[in-house]
């Protein structure tokens, strides 16, 4: 009976609360630009017609044994060649150590363990501000926490100055995490020039990158362009390690389907690496779920299906891009005072808005609309039907 006399509930998570307080409204007006997960021009979430058509193919397999530990191979073979490029020498020179792991937060979890492991004493540089989740990960795994200029609250764009102080200033040989495409909260990437200097400097520091890849093709539509810096950071000779995830761009979500990697020197360290995540993941969850890999590998081992998918990732890279014009023409024609040209300046899922939090309290208190305080609008929640009450509302708590 007294067991855990002494647990307290745990503090509600900042982003599911949003949805909690959502759920309850009965308001017909409420509108949730809260949740990161994509919704069409109706609000309803989609399932993508590639992802239907792999499941058909699927039904009824009468493969429901385990999977390897370090996942299915085919799945990660593919998942590699999107990050890496579809002929990457280094793919093919087995290189890079790879298991499958349980969506975007598996595998920075698995590497953040890794890291604890094989250089215990070591740090991770995270970017101010970042995706909450990213906190506790490394927490979990015991390794440090520093910070890194990232966000300017005035231009509503990159610190690029402060960022390169920061990368100059660590230690040489820290780990530094950085999100390769559609910075989450703030929609603000480094541009193709700004991330060769990162890289150059990353190589004069002995830097070691971890890229947070989340959403490859939700930037700008295209998985290739999204993997910009990674192929700059290649180019440049780094070793680095991925995470990857489907789950916003196949909207594989619940499915908990990603990838971490690890480039390495050679084939030898390669396999190692990989016994050695494989002997991280074991006691944990022993080895990944079997469904969604197998629809992954289905729709990305067929040209037709995953042409299909190419598609449908630009619509919904498109519609959110659309959106973001119809949020910031609105602003404009209510004769804001205010400047709304980050909204269409930032990239990818979210628009860090630049709201305080007490302007965000009155956006849900007399409006009905939920976000986290930090001023963060998911463009995915926005549609063509909401879209013009959403710009009176910011325009009504901001001007
Ligand atoms: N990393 C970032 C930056 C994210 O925004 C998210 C999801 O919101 C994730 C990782 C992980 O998502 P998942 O574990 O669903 O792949």
């Amino acid at each position: 009976s007294s067991w855990w006399k002494s647990v307290e509930p745990a503090p509600k998570d900042p982003i599911l609360g949003v949805t909690e307080a959502f759920l309850a409204d009965p308001s017909p007006d409420k509108v949730n630009v809260g949740v990161g997960a994509y919704r069409d021009d109706n609000g309803k979430p989609v399932v993508l017609d590639c992802v239907r058509e792999a499941e058909r193919r699927i039904a009824g397999s009468s493969f429901m044994e385990y999977l390897p530990m370090g996942g299915s191979v085919k799945m990660v073979e593919e998942t590699l060649k999107l990050a890496y490029g579809e002929n990457s020498e280094l793919i093919k020179d087995k290189r890079i150590a790879a298991v499958q792991s349980l969506s975007g937060t598996g595998a920075c979890r698995l590497f953040a363990d890794f890291q604890k492991r094989f250089h215990p004493d070591s740090q991770i540089y995270i970017p101010v501000p970042t995706w909450a989740n990213h906190h506790n990960i490394w927490r979990d795994a015991h390794v440090p926490q520093r910070t890194y200029h990232y966000y300017h609250p005035e231009t509503k764009g990159l610190d690029f100055a402060g960022l390169m102080d920061d990368i100059k200033n660590a230690p040489n040989g820290s780990f530094f995490l950085l999100h390769a495409c559609a910075h989450n909260p703030t929609g603000v990437d480094p541009s193709e020039e700004q991330w060769k200097e990162i890289s150059y400097q990353f190589k004069v520091k002995g830097h070691f990158p971890f890229f947070d890849m989340a959403y490859q093709g939700f930037a700008s539509g295209d998985p290739e362009r999204d993997a910009k810096a990674i192929r700059i950071f290649l180019e440049d000779g780094h070793l680095f390690g991925i995470a990857q995830s489907y789950a916003k761009n196949m909207g594989l979500y619940g499915q908990r389907v990603g990838c971490l990697s690890v480039l390495c020197e050679d084939e030898k360290q390669a396999v190692a690496v990989k016994s050695q995540l494989q002997q991280l993941a074991r006691p944990m969850y022993s080895n990944p779920p079997l469904h969604g890999a197998l629809i992954v590998s289905t729709i990305l081992g067929d040209a037709d299906l995953k042409n299909l998918w190419l598609k449908e990732v630009k619509v919904m890279a498109d519609r959110i891009i659309g959106m973001r014009t119809a949020l910031q023409e609105n602003l404009e024609k209510l004769r804001s005072p205010l400047s709304w040209e980050h909204i269409t300046n930032q990239i990818g899922m979210f628009c860090y808005s630049g709201m305080t939090p007490e302007q965000v309290d009155r956006l849900t208190n007399e409006f009905h609309i939920y976000l986290t305080r930090n001023g963060r609008i998911s463009m995915a929640g926005v549609t063509t039907g909401n879209v013009g009450y959403l710009a009176n509302a910011i325009h009504e708590v901001t001007k």
